[in-house]
Protein backbone atom coordinates (compact mmCIF):
# COMPACT_ATOMS: atom_id res chain seq x y z
CA UNK A 1 0.00 0.00 0.00
CA UNK A 2 1.01 3.79 -0.64
CA UNK A 3 2.81 5.62 1.94
CA UNK A 4 0.32 8.10 3.29
CA UNK A 5 2.49 11.32 3.69
CA UNK A 6 2.36 13.04 7.07
CA UNK A 7 0.31 15.91 6.65
CA UNK A 8 -1.43 17.88 9.24
CA UNK A 9 -4.25 20.24 8.74
CA UNK A 10 -1.79 23.78 9.06
CA UNK A 11 -0.31 22.36 6.26
CA UNK A 12 -2.96 22.92 4.42
CA UNK A 13 -3.38 26.62 5.60
CA UNK A 14 -6.71 25.70 7.40
CA UNK A 15 -7.92 26.73 10.99
CA UNK A 16 -7.80 23.48 12.73
CA UNK A 17 -10.02 24.61 16.03
CA UNK A 18 -12.87 24.64 13.40
CA UNK A 19 -12.35 21.26 12.97
CA UNK A 20 -11.03 19.78 15.91
CA UNK A 21 -7.15 20.43 16.48
CA UNK A 22 -4.43 17.61 14.93
CA UNK A 23 -6.30 14.74 16.72
CA UNK A 24 -8.72 15.09 13.72
CA UNK A 25 -6.56 13.14 11.07
CA UNK A 26 -7.56 9.35 11.64
CA UNK A 27 -4.07 7.68 12.79
CA UNK A 28 -1.83 5.51 9.56
CA UNK A 29 -2.69 1.74 10.15
CA UNK A 30 -1.03 -1.18 8.62
CA UNK A 31 -3.01 -3.71 6.87
CA UNK A 32 -3.01 -6.14 9.96
CA UNK A 33 -3.75 -3.39 12.08
CA UNK A 34 -6.96 -2.80 10.05
CA UNK A 35 -8.00 -5.85 9.87
CA UNK A 36 -8.38 -5.74 13.55
CA UNK A 37 -9.82 -2.75 13.94
CA UNK A 38 -13.16 -2.37 15.94
CA UNK A 39 -16.28 -1.86 13.71
CA UNK A 40 -17.30 1.20 15.54
CA UNK A 41 -13.41 2.94 15.64
CA UNK A 42 -13.53 2.40 11.69
CA UNK A 43 -17.11 3.88 11.15
CA UNK A 44 -15.91 6.85 13.23
CA UNK A 45 -12.64 6.79 10.96
CA UNK A 46 -14.85 7.02 8.13
CA UNK A 47 -17.10 9.91 9.59
CA UNK A 48 -14.20 12.36 10.29
CA UNK A 49 -12.75 12.07 6.73
CA UNK A 50 -16.28 12.70 5.35
CA UNK A 51 -16.28 15.62 7.84
CA UNK A 52 -12.86 16.91 6.99
CA UNK A 53 -13.90 16.29 2.82
CA UNK A 54 -16.28 18.80 3.13
CA UNK A 55 -14.00 21.27 4.89
CA UNK A 56 -12.14 20.78 2.36
CA UNK A 57 -14.73 21.41 -0.36
CA UNK A 58 -15.84 24.74 1.57
CA UNK A 59 -12.31 25.61 1.59
CA UNK A 60 -11.57 25.33 -2.19
CA UNK A 61 -14.83 27.66 -2.78
CA UNK A 62 -13.94 30.04 -0.73
CA UNK A 63 -10.44 30.00 -2.76
CA UNK A 64 -11.69 30.28 -6.20
CA UNK A 65 -13.75 33.16 -4.38
CA UNK A 66 -10.61 35.20 -3.10
CA UNK A 67 -9.15 33.75 -6.77
CA UNK A 68 -11.41 35.45 -8.87
CA UNK A 69 -11.94 39.11 -6.77
CA UNK A 70 -7.61 38.85 -6.96
CA UNK A 71 -7.76 38.29 -10.55
CA UNK A 72 -10.67 41.23 -11.09
CA UNK A 73 -8.62 43.65 -8.58
CA UNK A 74 -5.14 42.59 -11.37
CA UNK A 75 -7.56 43.36 -14.79
CA UNK A 76 -8.89 46.69 -13.12
CA UNK A 77 -4.92 47.39 -12.04
CA UNK A 78 -3.93 46.50 -15.70
CA UNK A 79 -6.53 48.53 -17.52
CA UNK A 80 -5.74 51.69 -14.59
CA UNK A 81 -2.08 51.33 -15.66
CA UNK A 82 -2.86 51.16 -19.31
CA UNK A 83 -4.95 54.60 -18.98
CA UNK A 84 -2.03 56.16 -16.89
CA UNK A 85 -0.12 55.72 -19.58
CA UNK A 86 -2.40 57.03 -21.94
CA UNK A 87 -2.91 59.99 -19.89
CA UNK A 88 1.08 60.95 -20.37
CA UNK A 89 -0.22 62.13 -23.74
CA UNK A 90 0.45 65.84 -24.42
CA UNK A 91 -2.17 66.72 -26.68
CA UNK A 92 -4.94 67.59 -26.13
CA UNK A 93 -6.89 65.13 -28.86
CA UNK A 94 -5.28 62.42 -26.86
CA UNK A 95 -6.96 63.57 -23.43
CA UNK A 96 -10.34 63.97 -25.29
CA UNK A 97 -9.88 60.63 -26.45
CA UNK A 98 -9.18 58.99 -23.04
CA UNK A 99 -11.99 61.15 -21.10
CA UNK A 100 -14.68 60.02 -23.54
CA UNK A 101 -13.92 56.99 -24.80
CA UNK A 102 -11.21 54.98 -22.00
CA UNK A 103 -12.57 56.65 -19.07
CA UNK A 104 -16.29 55.72 -19.31
CA UNK A 105 -15.62 51.98 -20.65
CA UNK A 106 -13.16 52.14 -17.18
CA UNK A 107 -16.41 52.75 -14.89
CA UNK A 108 -19.26 51.25 -16.83
CA UNK A 109 -20.70 55.15 -18.13
CA UNK A 110 -23.22 54.84 -20.86
CA UNK A 111 -22.65 58.55 -21.64
CA UNK A 112 -19.42 61.57 -21.48
CA UNK A 113 -19.19 65.03 -21.97
CA UNK A 114 -15.84 66.96 -21.65
CA UNK A 115 -15.35 70.80 -21.50
CA UNK A 116 -12.54 72.92 -21.67
CA UNK A 117 -12.70 76.27 -18.96
CA UNK A 118 -12.20 79.12 -21.09
CA UNK A 119 -10.87 82.17 -18.64
CA UNK A 120 -11.82 85.26 -20.58
CA UNK A 121 -15.56 84.28 -20.32
CA UNK A 122 -15.22 81.90 -17.26
CA UNK A 123 -17.05 79.09 -18.56
CA UNK A 124 -16.58 75.94 -18.92
CA UNK A 125 -17.47 75.11 -22.89
CA UNK A 126 -17.80 71.52 -24.36
CA UNK A 127 -14.78 69.91 -26.28
CA UNK A 128 -16.24 66.81 -26.95
CA UNK A 129 -18.76 64.49 -26.10
CA UNK A 130 -20.36 61.13 -26.75
CA UNK A 131 -24.18 62.57 -25.81
CA UNK A 132 -26.47 64.45 -27.67
CA UNK A 133 -25.86 67.75 -25.52
CA UNK A 134 -26.84 70.62 -27.47
CA UNK A 135 -24.16 72.27 -29.75
CA UNK A 136 -22.57 75.03 -27.74
CA UNK A 137 -24.04 74.43 -24.76
CA UNK A 138 -22.02 76.21 -22.30
CA UNK A 139 -21.35 75.52 -18.54
CA UNK A 140 -22.00 78.65 -17.09
CA UNK A 141 -22.25 79.91 -13.30
CA UNK A 142 -26.08 81.47 -13.96
CA UNK A 143 -26.90 78.94 -16.83
CA UNK A 144 -30.69 77.47 -16.13
CA UNK A 145 -29.76 73.92 -17.39
CA UNK A 146 -25.88 73.30 -16.71
CA UNK A 147 -25.58 75.40 -14.19
CA UNK A 148 -25.24 72.90 -11.35
CA UNK A 149 -22.38 71.75 -13.46
CA UNK A 150 -20.35 74.76 -13.01
CA UNK A 151 -20.51 74.12 -9.15
CA UNK A 152 -19.44 71.04 -9.36
CA UNK A 153 -16.72 72.25 -11.39
CA UNK A 154 -15.06 75.28 -9.99
CA UNK A 155 -15.98 73.11 -5.74
CA UNK A 156 -13.09 71.51 -5.48
CA UNK A 157 -10.40 69.25 -7.23
CA UNK A 158 -12.15 65.72 -6.05
CA UNK A 159 -14.84 63.45 -7.95
CA UNK A 160 -18.59 63.32 -6.92
CA UNK A 161 -20.74 60.30 -7.05
CA UNK A 162 -24.35 61.45 -8.07
CA UNK A 163 -26.82 59.30 -7.54
CA UNK A 164 -30.71 59.58 -8.41
CA UNK A 165 -33.45 58.62 -5.47
CA UNK A 166 -36.89 59.35 -5.08
CA UNK A 167 -36.50 63.30 -4.45
CA UNK A 168 -33.86 64.12 -6.76
CA UNK A 169 -30.38 63.40 -7.02
CA UNK A 170 -27.99 63.75 -4.04
CA UNK A 171 -24.26 63.17 -4.53
CA UNK A 172 -23.04 60.14 -2.26
CA UNK A 173 -18.76 60.82 -2.04
CA UNK A 174 -16.57 64.32 -2.26
CA UNK A 175 -16.79 66.34 0.43
CA UNK A 176 -19.30 67.25 2.49
CA UNK A 177 -19.79 71.06 0.83
CA UNK A 178 -20.83 69.15 -2.12
CA UNK A 179 -23.16 71.62 -4.28
CA UNK A 180 -26.93 70.88 -4.41
CA UNK A 181 -27.96 68.92 -7.41
CA UNK A 182 -31.01 70.13 -8.81
CA UNK A 183 -31.74 68.49 -12.58
CA UNK A 184 -34.86 69.49 -14.64
CA UNK A 185 -33.44 69.49 -17.74
CA UNK A 186 -35.10 65.80 -19.34
CA UNK A 187 -31.37 66.42 -21.50
CA UNK A 188 -29.19 66.53 -18.74
CA UNK A 189 -31.54 63.97 -16.86
CA UNK A 190 -30.50 61.78 -19.67
CA UNK A 191 -26.74 62.39 -19.38
CA UNK A 192 -26.84 61.70 -15.33
CA UNK A 193 -28.83 58.67 -15.61
CA UNK A 194 -29.07 56.80 -12.49
CA UNK A 195 -25.21 57.27 -11.29
CA UNK A 196 -22.63 59.24 -12.99
CA UNK A 197 -19.38 60.79 -12.20
CA UNK A 198 -18.06 64.48 -11.92
CA UNK A 199 -14.54 65.49 -12.72
CA UNK A 200 -13.50 68.71 -12.00
CA UNK A 201 -10.28 69.53 -13.86
CA UNK A 202 -7.83 71.86 -12.28
CA UNK A 203 -4.15 72.33 -10.43
CA UNK A 204 -2.79 73.80 -7.67
CA UNK A 205 -0.51 77.10 -8.60
CA UNK A 206 -0.30 77.91 -5.02
CA UNK A 207 -1.47 77.66 -1.60
CA UNK A 208 -4.28 79.14 -2.58
CA UNK A 209 -4.97 80.32 -5.99
CA UNK A 210 -6.42 76.72 -8.28
CA UNK A 211 -6.13 76.97 -12.25
CA UNK A 212 -9.17 75.90 -13.43
CA UNK A 213 -8.66 73.55 -16.56
CA UNK A 214 -12.17 71.83 -17.82
CA UNK A 215 -14.85 69.07 -15.94
CA UNK A 216 -15.18 65.99 -17.42
CA UNK A 217 -19.02 64.23 -16.57
CA UNK A 218 -19.56 60.45 -16.75
CA UNK A 219 -22.88 59.46 -16.67
CA UNK A 220 -25.59 56.76 -17.19
CA UNK A 221 -23.25 53.83 -15.03
CA UNK A 222 -24.30 50.80 -15.68
CA UNK A 223 -23.45 49.88 -12.15
CA UNK A 224 -23.55 51.83 -9.12
CA UNK A 225 -20.71 53.25 -8.52
CA UNK A 226 -18.64 52.30 -5.32
CA UNK A 227 -16.03 53.75 -2.96
CA UNK A 228 -13.33 51.79 -4.78
CA UNK A 229 -14.12 53.42 -8.16
CA UNK A 230 -14.51 56.98 -6.40
CA UNK A 231 -10.58 56.05 -4.71
CA UNK A 232 -9.68 55.24 -8.50
CA UNK A 233 -10.79 58.55 -10.07
CA UNK A 234 -9.49 60.38 -7.74
CA UNK A 235 -5.97 59.18 -9.07
CA UNK A 236 -8.17 59.87 -12.68
CA UNK A 237 -8.62 63.44 -11.80
CA UNK A 238 -5.16 63.99 -10.40
CA UNK A 239 -3.78 62.52 -13.66
CA UNK A 240 -6.13 64.08 -16.03
CA UNK A 241 -5.42 67.49 -15.07
CA UNK A 242 -1.57 67.36 -15.19
CA UNK A 243 -2.07 66.46 -18.55
CA UNK A 244 -4.57 68.84 -19.61
CA UNK A 245 -2.20 71.35 -17.48
CA UNK A 246 0.90 70.11 -19.94
CA UNK A 247 -1.22 69.90 -23.13
CA UNK A 248 -1.81 73.96 -22.69
CA UNK A 249 1.52 74.07 -21.95
CA UNK A 250 2.83 72.79 -25.01
CA UNK A 251 0.05 74.17 -26.96
CA UNK A 252 1.05 77.40 -25.99
CA UNK A 253 4.64 76.87 -26.47
CA UNK A 254 4.04 75.81 -30.17
CA UNK A 255 2.12 78.90 -30.89
CA UNK A 256 4.93 80.85 -29.77
CA UNK A 257 7.23 78.61 -31.84
CA UNK A 258 5.23 79.57 -35.00
CA UNK A 259 3.55 82.25 -34.63
CA UNK A 260 4.26 86.10 -34.79
CA UNK A 261 3.20 88.11 -32.07
CA UNK A 262 2.58 90.86 -33.81
CA UNK A 263 0.07 90.21 -36.73
CA UNK A 264 -0.72 86.84 -35.19
CA UNK A 265 0.38 85.28 -38.67
CA UNK A 266 2.54 82.30 -38.67
CA UNK A 267 6.46 83.32 -38.71
CA UNK A 268 8.64 82.71 -41.03
CA UNK A 269 9.96 79.37 -39.78
CA UNK A 270 6.16 77.81 -39.95
CA UNK A 271 6.12 79.23 -43.69
CA UNK A 272 8.62 77.33 -44.41
CA UNK A 273 7.33 74.05 -42.64
CA UNK A 274 3.61 75.20 -44.80
CA UNK A 275 5.58 75.60 -48.21
CA UNK A 276 7.57 72.08 -47.67
CA UNK A 277 4.32 70.36 -47.03
CA UNK A 278 2.10 72.59 -49.91
CA UNK A 279 4.96 71.47 -52.52
CA UNK A 280 4.80 67.76 -51.03
CA UNK A 281 1.46 67.76 -51.87
CA UNK A 282 1.51 68.84 -55.18
CA UNK A 283 4.06 66.27 -55.78
CA UNK A 284 2.24 63.93 -54.67
CA UNK A 285 -1.07 64.71 -56.23
CA UNK A 286 -0.55 67.34 -58.68
CA UNK A 287 -2.51 70.91 -58.39
CA UNK A 288 -1.35 74.06 -59.04
CA UNK A 289 -0.03 75.96 -56.22
CA UNK A 290 0.78 79.63 -56.46
CA UNK A 291 2.84 81.95 -53.85
CA UNK A 292 2.68 85.68 -53.44
CA UNK A 293 5.06 87.97 -51.79
CA UNK A 294 4.07 91.39 -50.13
CA UNK A 295 6.53 94.05 -49.10
CA UNK A 296 5.11 97.36 -47.81
CA UNK A 297 6.07 100.57 -49.78
CA UNK A 298 8.38 102.95 -48.44
CA UNK A 299 7.79 101.95 -44.94
CA UNK A 300 11.13 103.10 -43.17
CA UNK A 301 9.98 106.76 -44.43
CA UNK A 302 6.44 105.80 -43.03
CA UNK A 303 8.83 104.95 -39.81
CA UNK A 304 10.89 107.73 -40.05
CA UNK A 305 7.50 109.89 -40.31
CA UNK A 306 5.24 108.60 -37.82
CA UNK A 307 7.10 106.59 -35.34
CA UNK A 308 7.98 102.61 -35.08
CA UNK A 309 4.91 102.19 -32.75
CA UNK A 310 2.71 103.95 -35.60
CA UNK A 311 4.47 101.31 -37.77
CA UNK A 312 3.79 98.26 -35.57
CA UNK A 313 -0.04 99.48 -35.62
CA UNK A 314 0.11 99.42 -39.72
CA UNK A 315 1.99 95.82 -39.41
CA UNK A 316 -0.58 94.51 -36.96
CA UNK A 317 -3.09 95.97 -39.30
CA UNK A 318 -1.47 94.28 -42.23
CA UNK A 319 -1.86 90.45 -40.76
CA UNK A 320 -5.80 91.49 -40.21
CA UNK A 321 -6.00 91.86 -43.82
CA UNK A 322 -4.27 88.93 -45.21
CA UNK A 323 -6.22 86.80 -42.25
CA UNK A 324 -9.66 88.44 -43.61
CA UNK A 325 -9.39 88.20 -46.90
CA UNK A 326 -8.09 85.11 -48.09
CA UNK A 327 -9.79 81.39 -47.82
CA UNK A 328 -9.54 79.96 -44.62
CA UNK A 329 -7.93 76.60 -44.18
CA UNK A 330 -6.87 77.08 -47.55
CA UNK A 331 -4.53 79.66 -47.95
CA UNK A 332 -1.59 80.23 -45.89
CA UNK A 333 0.11 83.78 -45.07
CA UNK A 334 2.72 84.69 -43.06
CA UNK A 335 5.19 87.42 -41.86
CA UNK A 336 8.21 86.87 -43.50
CA UNK A 337 9.86 89.49 -41.48
CA UNK A 338 10.06 92.87 -41.09
CA UNK A 339 6.97 94.63 -43.72
CA UNK A 340 7.67 91.63 -45.72
CA UNK A 341 4.57 89.12 -46.28
CA UNK A 342 4.41 85.57 -48.24
CA UNK A 343 1.07 83.91 -49.16
CA UNK A 344 0.51 80.30 -50.14
CA UNK A 345 -2.28 79.37 -52.41
CA UNK A 346 -2.56 75.91 -53.27
CA UNK A 347 -5.04 74.93 -55.78
CA UNK A 348 -4.54 78.44 -57.49
CA UNK A 349 -3.42 79.10 -60.84
CA UNK A 350 -1.15 82.03 -61.53
CA UNK A 351 -4.05 84.70 -62.59
CA UNK A 352 -6.33 83.91 -60.17
CA UNK A 353 -3.44 84.19 -57.69
CA UNK A 354 -2.50 87.71 -58.97
CA UNK A 355 -6.35 87.82 -58.84
CA UNK A 356 -6.59 87.56 -55.41
CA UNK A 357 -2.96 89.61 -54.97
CA UNK A 358 -4.66 92.78 -56.87
CA UNK A 359 -7.64 92.44 -54.50
CA UNK A 360 -5.24 92.58 -51.32
CA UNK A 361 -3.13 95.64 -52.57
CA UNK A 362 -6.60 97.48 -53.26
CA UNK A 363 -7.40 96.50 -49.15
CA UNK A 364 -4.58 97.85 -47.94
CA UNK A 365 -4.65 101.16 -50.33
CA UNK A 366 -8.46 101.81 -48.86
CA UNK A 367 -7.37 100.59 -45.02
CA UNK A 368 -6.28 103.35 -42.16
CA UNK A 369 -5.16 102.84 -39.21
CA UNK A 370 -6.12 105.73 -36.92
CA UNK A 371 -3.21 107.63 -34.78
CA UNK A 372 -3.76 110.17 -32.48
CA UNK A 373 -5.91 112.30 -34.82
CA UNK A 374 -4.62 110.77 -37.92
CA UNK A 375 -5.55 108.41 -40.27
CA UNK A 376 -3.12 106.82 -42.35
CA UNK A 377 -2.35 104.56 -44.54
CA UNK A 378 0.24 102.26 -46.72
CA UNK A 379 0.28 100.89 -50.11
CA UNK A 380 2.13 97.61 -51.26
CA UNK A 381 3.64 95.99 -53.81
CA UNK A 382 3.09 92.06 -54.74
CA UNK A 383 4.94 89.75 -56.23
CA UNK A 384 3.22 86.00 -57.42
CA UNK A 385 4.84 83.08 -58.86
CA UNK A 386 3.15 79.44 -59.59
CA UNK A 387 4.72 76.34 -59.03
CA UNK A 388 6.10 74.48 -61.93
CA UNK A 389 7.18 71.30 -62.00
CA UNK A 390 11.10 70.68 -60.15
CA UNK A 391 10.40 73.83 -58.05
CA UNK A 392 11.98 73.92 -55.03
CA UNK A 393 10.91 75.91 -52.23
CA UNK A 394 13.48 78.62 -52.59
CA UNK A 395 13.33 78.51 -56.27
CA UNK A 396 9.59 79.35 -55.95
CA UNK A 397 10.39 81.96 -53.34
CA UNK A 398 13.26 83.36 -55.83
CA UNK A 399 10.52 83.68 -58.63
CA UNK A 400 8.12 85.19 -56.55
CA UNK A 401 10.66 87.11 -54.93
CA UNK A 402 12.05 88.68 -58.59
CA UNK A 403 8.01 89.26 -59.47
CA UNK A 404 7.83 91.50 -56.59
CA UNK A 405 10.93 93.04 -57.29
CA UNK A 406 10.02 93.99 -60.78
CA UNK A 407 6.57 95.60 -59.41
CA UNK A 408 8.83 98.09 -57.01
CA UNK A 409 10.53 98.85 -60.03
CA UNK A 410 7.80 99.67 -62.31
CA UNK A 411 6.81 102.49 -59.42
CA UNK A 412 5.57 100.29 -56.76
CA UNK A 413 1.69 99.91 -55.57
CA UNK A 414 1.25 97.10 -57.62
CA UNK A 415 1.11 93.26 -58.41
CA UNK A 416 3.83 91.77 -60.85
CA UNK A 417 4.12 88.31 -61.97
CA UNK A 418 7.07 89.05 -64.43
CA UNK A 419 9.45 86.75 -63.09
CA UNK A 420 12.07 86.08 -65.52
CA UNK A 421 15.42 88.03 -66.78
CA UNK A 422 15.42 89.61 -63.63
CA UNK A 423 18.23 89.25 -60.95
CA UNK A 424 17.50 87.51 -57.93
CA UNK A 425 15.42 89.20 -55.20
CA UNK A 426 16.51 90.25 -51.92
CA UNK A 427 13.63 87.36 -49.95
CA UNK A 428 15.41 84.36 -50.88
P1 LIG B 1 10.50 99.72 -50.34
O1 LIG B 1 9.30 100.39 -50.87
O2 LIG B 1 11.60 99.58 -51.32
O3 LIG B 1 10.15 98.37 -49.76
O4 LIG B 1 11.02 100.59 -49.17
P2 LIG B 1 11.02 100.33 -47.63
O5 LIG B 1 11.34 101.56 -46.94
O6 LIG B 1 9.74 99.68 -47.24
O7 LIG B 1 12.13 99.21 -47.51
P3 LIG B 1 13.35 99.08 -46.55
O8 LIG B 1 13.78 97.65 -46.66
O9 LIG B 1 14.39 100.12 -46.87
O10 LIG B 1 12.78 99.34 -45.12
C1 LIG B 1 11.98 98.47 -44.45
C2 LIG B 1 11.57 99.13 -43.17
O11 LIG B 1 10.60 98.33 -42.46
C3 LIG B 1 12.70 99.33 -42.20
C4 LIG B 1 12.09 99.22 -40.85
O12 LIG B 1 12.03 100.47 -40.26
C5 LIG B 1 10.67 98.73 -41.11
N1 LIG B 1 10.35 97.62 -40.27
C6 LIG B 1 10.78 96.34 -40.35
N2 LIG B 1 10.25 95.60 -39.33
C7 LIG B 1 9.48 96.42 -38.59
C8 LIG B 1 8.69 96.29 -37.40
O13 LIG B 1 8.59 95.20 -36.81
N3 LIG B 1 8.04 97.37 -36.93
C9 LIG B 1 8.14 98.58 -37.56
N4 LIG B 1 7.46 99.60 -37.07
N5 LIG B 1 8.86 98.75 -38.66
C10 LIG B 1 9.54 97.71 -39.17
MG1 LIG C 1 11.31 94.98 -47.40
MG1 LIG D 1 9.24 97.82 -48.05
Amino acid sequence: MNEIPEVSNSDWGMDENRIGGESVLPPVYTDEELRQLDPAALMGHCQTLQQLCMQLDGDCKFLSWELKESSEILLRFARVTQIAHYLNASDLESIANLAINELPQYLNCQFAAFYLFNPTASTFELNRASHPIPEGEMVRRDSDTGGFLYRFFTCNDEPYIIERTDDGYVVNSGSDDAPEVRVEDPVWRELLGETAIVFPLSISRSEEAQLRLGGLILGNSLVRLSDRDAEVSHMFVDLLSSSLYNAQLVRQLNQMATTDVLTRLYNRRQFLVELDKALAQTQRNPHPLSLAVLDIDHFKIFNDTHGHHCGDLVLREMGSILSESLRKNVDVPARYGGEEFTIIMPYTMLDQAVAVAERIRIEVENRSVVYGESRLSVTCSLGVAEYRPGDTASSLIDRADTALYHAKNSGRNRVSSIADDLPAGKLA
